[in-house]
This record gives structure tokens, C-alpha cells and sequence, in this order.
């Protein structure tokens, strides 16, 4: 069997260690052809000493020396900067993992869409920024873009039993975060401390601040949209605190397929990368005897009201989501820091969208304009 090359955009954060774990576990079946990482020089160094990928970039330039000089004698190429990421796209490999934090994934993305990759991609940023201009590149080059959020690739698979039919509807789940139960005085007074406490789901900080006001629910709405080319109104968020059951599909006849397992980023990053076959990954296997009961409740948009900013962005269409994602990048970042408060993350993101400056059909430039502006908006508002 010929080795499956995985490039790593990202190879550092959540995403990127736990692909590296599921490689390291079956060596047989993958190499690693490139890592890159933005910031941290010292855990690059430590992954491309152990995986040994021709290709290896750190985005930071001021950490170039340091990771050159770390890996000089091997047979890897250093390369720095997020131009280099974009050229080696190009390079040998036959799945690029997307697992960069946020919009600034949407570059080396594009670049992995434009040579034809198969792309694993984890960074929905990336889709709700640039949806429309992301699919087209794809159906352009070729490309494939396989799901590595959970409830994706849980939707995925439902569709894949689907022998070509239709599904009329589709279900996202989403454990509700921490603060699912509290009431809305409480949530308010919330700090990033306990916003990362997330019950269920180890993931990157951006994430799970995310997941806690549900905005991340609100996303993978948009990323739904665009993945599985269905239109809002069909995509339902129905909260499950257990995070068993990883999301479902509906059908004509009212058959509803679900998928699911326990909540491991390590299960939906190994169908993604090795597709269609399925890995080991040791994770822990489903005893539904010993979770007893699972429980569904409708999501509360008074409580979270990001999510009601989100299907109101991707009704809206245009530059909206682009929009949405870019004022919740610098809301998400200030909170984690202290600077704001809980509900300041959806107030931002609503005046930013109120005060949008609408672009209907948007195209790479006026996505990179729309991001730039509305960060710059979001920040006069902290
Ligand atoms: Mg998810």
C-alpha cells in the first residue's frame, strides 16, 4: 500500500497533534509530508525531529533561525511566512489537514483547493468567511474538502448510506457548553476561566469560547450550508449535552440516521484523513448501557444569542457571515483576555453586522476589505 502524505496546516494546535497522533499510530499507512505551525517554534521543531516531513513552516518569520537552526543536518526543508504555506500546496502530498485557528486559514486553504487536494478541513472560519469563493475553488480545481468538525463528519457520514437520496433536513447537535443550564444574570457574569471549562470536548481556546456561546454552533451552521449545499431553514440545531449522538439526517420518509460515538476529535480527523477506511485510534469505545439516557432541548437564542446572529448573517448572504466571523475573531480574543465580558462578544458581533457595508457577491478582495474594516470596527468597540 502506498502511504497516504498528510501536510499539516496548523500541526501544533489541537487539531493538528491529535492527526499527529492518529499518524503515529499507524505508520504503515501514512507520512507526514509538511508541518507548519504560526507561533509555537518549539513544539514544530519537536514534531517535524519525530515525523520527519520534507517540508516544514513557521509562519512567525522571527522564529525561522531558531527552527533552521534546530533541524539543520536533516533532510527538511525550513521554510517562514504564509506565502512559503501557500507555495508548497503545490508539493507532494495527497491530503492537506486545515486545521489552522480562524480567518487566517483562508489563504493556505485556498492555495491546497487550487492544486487539486483533498482537503481535511477542521478550520470552518475558513467557510464561513469565504464559503462561496472556498466551494468554487474547489469545484474549479477539482478539489475535495472532506469535514473534520465532528458534526460534519457525522452528516457526512449519515449521506454516505444515503445511496443518492436526498436528505430533507439535517440536525447539528451541540452539547450547549458550560453554560447550558445557567440562567442569563449568571452567564453574564462568566469569565474565560470558566468558559474553557467545556464538558465534553477537548479543543483550542478560540473554539471553546465558541462552543460556550454557542457562536461555534452558529458557524457550523454556515459551514453545514456550504458543505452540504442546504439551505438554513433545513439546518436544525438541537441541543444534547451528552455529545453522543454527533449529529443526524432526515429524510423524505421521516427516517432520521444518526452517528455516534464518544465525543473524541481523534474519530472525525481519522475518517477524514484515511477515507474511506476506518483506523484504531484508541479512544474509548461507546457503552450506552453506562450513559443511561440521552437528553435533547432546544437551543435558547435569548441566552445565546449568537446563534441567532449567525442564521441571520447566512440568510443575509454576501459579505454578512465574513463579516460576523471578523468581529467575533476580535470579541473572542478581548473576552479571553479579560477585556470584555460575556455578552459583549454578541453585542459586537450585532453592531457589526448592523453596521455593515453590504457587498452582495463578495470577491477575494472584498473579503479580505470586510475582514480588515470590521476588525478595525470591533476594536473601537472593546
Ligand atoms: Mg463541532
Amino acid at each position: 500500500m502506498e502511504k497516504r502524505r498528510i501536510a499539516i496546516l496548523g500541526s501544533t494546535g489541537s487539531i493538528g497533534t491529535q492527526t499527529l497522533d492518529v499518524i503515529r499510530r499507524h505508520r504503515d499507512r501514512f507520512e507526514v509530508s509538511l508541518l507548519s505551525a504560526n507561533n509555537s517554534a518549539d513544539a514544530l521543531i519537536a514534531q517535524a525531529l519525530e515525523f520527519d516531513p520534507a517540508h516544514v513552516v513557521i509562519c512567525n518569520e522571527a522564529y525561522y533561525e531558531k527552527v533552521a537552526s534546530a533541524l539543520q543536518g536533516r533532510d527538511i526543508k525550513v521554510y517562514a511566512g504564509v506565502k512559503s504555506l501557500c507555495e508548497l500546496m503545490s508539493g507532494p502530498s495527497d491530503v492537506v489537514v486545515g486545521a489552522m485557528v480562524g480567518f487566517s486559514g483562508l489563504r493556505p486553504t485556498l492555495a491546497a483547493l487550487e492544486a487539486g487536494k483533498v482537503v481535511a478541513l477542521a478550520n470552518k472560519e475558513t467557510l464561513v468567511a469565504a464559503g462561496a469563493l472556498v466551494t468554487q475553488t474547489m469545484r474549479e480545481h477539482g478539489a475535495v474538502i472532506l469535514p473534520v468538525d465532528s458534526e460534519h463528519s457525522a452528516i457526512f457520514q449519515c449521506l454516505l448510506a444515503a445511496q443518492g437520496n436526498e436528505a430533507r433536513k439535517l440536525i447539528l447537535t451541540a452539547s450547549g457548553g458550560p453554560f447550558r443550564s445557567l440562567p442569563r444574570e449568571e452567564i453574564a457574569r462568566m469569565d474565560a476561566a470558566a468558559a474553557l471549562r467545556h464538558p465534553n470536548w477537548d479543543m483550542g481556546a478560540k473554539v471553546t469560547i465558541d462552543s460556550a456561546t454557542m457562536m461555534n454552533k452558529g458557524f457550523e451552521l454556515i459551514e453545514a450550508h456550504w458543505l452540504f449545499d442546504m439551505e438554513a431553514e433545513r439546518i436544525d440545531v438541537l441541543v444534547h449535552p451528552e455529545s453522543v449522538v454527533h449529529s443526524m439526517v432526515e429524510f423524505a420518509d421521516g427516517a432520521v440516521m444518526a452517528q455516534l460515538g464518544c465525543p473524541d476529535m481523534r474519530e472525525p480527523i481519522a475518517f477524514a484523513i484515511a477515507f474511506p477506511a476506518r483506523l484504531e485510534i484508541g479512544n474509548k469505545t461507546l457503552d450506552l448501557a453506562q450513559v443511561g439516557a440521552l437528553h435533547f432541548e432546544k437551543a435558547d437564542t435569548e441566552r445565546f444569542p449568537c446563534l441567532s446572529l449567525a442564521y441571520a448573517a447566512l440568510e443575509r448572504g454576501g459579505n454578512a457571515c465574513c463579516a460576523l466571523n471578523a468581529a467575533n475573531e476580535v470579541a473572542v480574543d478581548a473576552f479571553l483576555h479579560g477585556r470584555i465580558g460575556f455578552y459583549d462578544i454578541a453585542r459586537i458581533g450585532a453592531a457589526c453586522l448592523d453596521g455593515l457595508d453590504f457587498v452582495a457577491n463578495p470577491s477575494l478582495e472584498d473579503i479580505f476589505d470586510t475582514h480588515a474594516q470590521v476588525s478595525a470596527h470591533a476594536r473601537e468597540m472593546l
